[in-house]
């Protein structure tokens, strides 16, 4: 399907992409692709001192991570000033918009006068009725001028916006805002409209705190003789205590939850609830299904809540649920990143097993940081005891003979599979006379470090023969030489 329907994202470079930032890009696209249209990004990188370059590319890359590839640009407004310039003069000239010669040390004074006065401050239109042959003396002194657009006196300015309903404002309300600044700098609303107009947006998704600036930008269309776009602003986004969300809530950049290890199948689906319920009220919605679902109309207008739980538990849902190919490449990151490159350096790891390893741990794994994390001993040799687990299941002091004596069958089981190396294990504890949890416990914490991982068999399995023996073997050494120091301190 194609369709007319154009929409932008136009993020600041003055930081990272936050995860509100986020939602307001995944909404347009999910809104283009949808409808069979187009979405654009846009990079408002007109405040010189705020903008970086650096924080462009690690949007650019937020973005890519996510997968919410965008159809046209980026395009700078910084490459664009000429034209913005040229929509401010186009706007004087047709008595829409007048030079303001006011300073900001005259503006200041004033604003600071009407707050000791409790009075609502805007600007009291010191310019707005200069004669031409002012403006000419004016300039003639060298005062420099700033552009601001002439708000009609009186009447109102109307909108429906798709999500928040009907709008209104009273122009009273209004000031006569600032478009250029006298520096030949745009403000933030010169460069929107032009840019919506120049490349044709026809809906205007964004965050719930533009909603002030719409009847401006509308009153801007209407002066250009140009058609307004329709608009949709999407509600704000709260921490669990029902305050604006911030860092005080913890990470709010889409690159911090990457690091953390979530996935970004899981946070795009998490982002996609902060305002939408899909039919059904489902939960866990793949992607292909969001851009088949996805209405504008059925976004709230309520705050939604940013509810970490929430994502940690989607998180682990998609490790477990995405096919093992999937997650394989970005297992190795991790463990490259904590450097564990290729696994086991023995080279006895191959990619197969590596595979098998990962499709083991992905249904126990919170995020992708427990690859290198908790799931260590699968990846390394070189992997710490978890002091509880050894208290808990080496405290016997039987087990070392016990571990020893299962290494040494381990070493003989023919063939080294599921039920070959459960039969070993079973026969051995019968033989000895003691519980066969008490084998596989101890044994689990030999091969894992841990007290909890995945069947023990299974364990085995990934780990390979040669591994499963010597790491038995170990563990008895191990135990034994700490007898009469206190088990639980090895380590
Ligand atoms: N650059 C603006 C921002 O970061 C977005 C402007 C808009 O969407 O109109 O909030």
């Amino acid at each position: 399907m194609v369709s007319d329907i154009r929409v932008r994202f136009a993020p600041s470079p003055t930081g990272y992409l936050h995860v509100g930032g986020a939602r307001t890009a995944l909404y347009n696209w999910l809104f283009a692709r949808h409808a069979g249209g187009l979405m654009i990004l846009r990079i408002e990188d007109t405040d010189v001192d705020r903008s970086k370059p650096e924080l462009t590319t690690a949007i650019l890359e937020s973005l890519e991570w996510l997968g919410l590839k965008w159809d046209e640009g980026p395009i700078y407004q910084s490459e664009r000033l000429d034209r913005y310039r040229a929509m401010a003069l186009n706007l004087e000239r047709a008595g829409r918009a007048y030079p303001c010669f006011c300073t900001p040390a005259e503006l200041q004074t004033k604003r600071a006068k009407a707050e000791s006065e409790r009075r609502p401050w805007k600007y009291d239109g010191t310019c707005r009725a200069l004669t031409e042959a002012d403006r000419e003396r004016l300039r003639a002194e060298g005062k420099l001028a700033a552009v601001r657009f002439r708000v009609p006196d009186s009447g109102v300015t109307t909108f429906e916006d798709i999500v928040f309903g009907h709008i209104e404002v009273d122009h009273r309300d209004l000031e006569d805002f600032v478009l250029l600044r006298s520096d030949g700098h745009p403000t933030y609303h010169l460069g929107v409209v032009a840019d919506d107009l120049d490349l044709r947006i026809t809906h205007v998704i964004r965050g719930a705190d533009h909603i002030s600036n719409t009847p401006k930008q509308i009153l801007m269309y209407q002066a250009l003789e140009a058609p307004t776009p329709i608009f949709a602003h999407l509600p704000l986004i709260l921490g669990p205590d029902k305050q604006r969300l911030s860092k005080r809530h913890g990470a709010t950049s889409v690159g911090a939850y990457r690091e953390q290890g979530v996935l970004p199948e899981a946070l795009v689906n998490f982002l996609a609830l902060l305002g939408w319920t899909p039919r059904g009220q489902k939960e866990i919605v793949a992607i292909e299904e969001m851009i088949r679902s996805f209405d504008l109309a059925a976004v709230s207008k309520s705050n939604a809540v940013f509810d970490l739980e929430k994502l940690a538990w989607m998180n682990s849902e998609y490790l477990r649920s995405l096919p093992v190919e999937r997650l394989l490449p970005l297992v190795k990151q991790e463990l490259s990143g904590a450097g564990l490159a290729m696994g086991f350096k023995d080279g006895e790891q191959t990619e197969e097993k590596l595979r098998q390893t990962v499709f083991l741990l992905q249904s126990r794994a919170r995020t992708l940081k427990d690859f290198p994390g908790a799931f260590r001993a699968f990846f390394t040799d070189d992997f710490a005891f978890d002091p509880e687990a050894v208290k808990k299941y080496w405290k016997d002091a039987a087990v070392a003979i016990l571990l020893d004596e299962l290494a040494g069958r381990m070493a003989a089981t023919e063939p080294f599979d599921l039920a070959g190396t459960e039969r070993t294990l079973r026969t051995l504890a019968e033989e000895k006379g003691v519980k066969a949890g008490v084998l596989i416990n101890a044994a689990r914490v030999a091969l894992t470090g841990q007290g909890v991982a995945p069947g023990l068999f299974d364990v085995m399995l990934v780990l390979g023969r040669n591994r499963v023996v010597s790491r038995l073997r170990q563990a008895a050494d191990r135990l034994r030489s700490s007898e009469g120091h206190g088990l639980s301190q090895g380590n």
